[in-house]
């Protein structure tokens, strides 16, 4: 009985032999055991293979094409997002706009702002001659006086 090689074996599991290599060996299987034994441990190897490398070569590629797809429609919904939001903001400033003019705020704003500016700056000038008499003697009278009795205790 002629017996089969490994490769012959390994090329059946390919599936890489024509129908005719297929039939005869798949007939020698069932007549003899010993090339059954080593067709099975074939089989065995390359299920454990199989197993040690469950990932696929182009796993990596395929996983960032994901991300990547995930991201370009993430950004697509912010820029959309985004796009209402200053919508939004927009109608909300115009209404607000509107609100004060119909109310008239603008107009006494206007007029009150001139009168309250000159109103500071008269009461102002004055104050900052008050301000300017009194702290700094005040700081020098303190200092020194804290100075010497710092020398008189040593
Ligand atoms: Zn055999």
């Amino acid at each position: 009985m002629k017996h089969y090689s490994s490769i012959e074996w390994l090329n059946l599991l390919s599936g890489v032999v024509n129908e005719e290599v297929e039939c005869e060996l798949h007939e020698h299987l069932l007549e003899c055991e010993e090339c059954l034994n080593i067709y099975v441990s074939l089989i065995e190897n390359a299920e454990e293979t199989h197993l040690n490398s469950p990932l696929s070569l182009d796993f990596t590629d395929r996983v960032m094409n994901t991300i990547h797809e995930e991201n370009r429609k993430l950004q697509a919904i912010k820029k959309r997002k985004t796009f209402n939001n200053l919508i939004i903001c927009y109608v909300s400033a115009a209404c607000i706009t509107l609100f004060f003019m119909s109310s008239g705020i603008f107009d006494f704003l206007s007029k009150k702002i001139p009168e309250s500016s000159t109103k500071f700056s008269t009461t102002h000038l004055g104050s900052s001659n008050l301000l300017s008499n009194g702290w700094t003697d005040r700081l020098v009278d303190k200092t020194s006086s804290f100075v010497n009795g710092f020398t008189k205790n040593k």
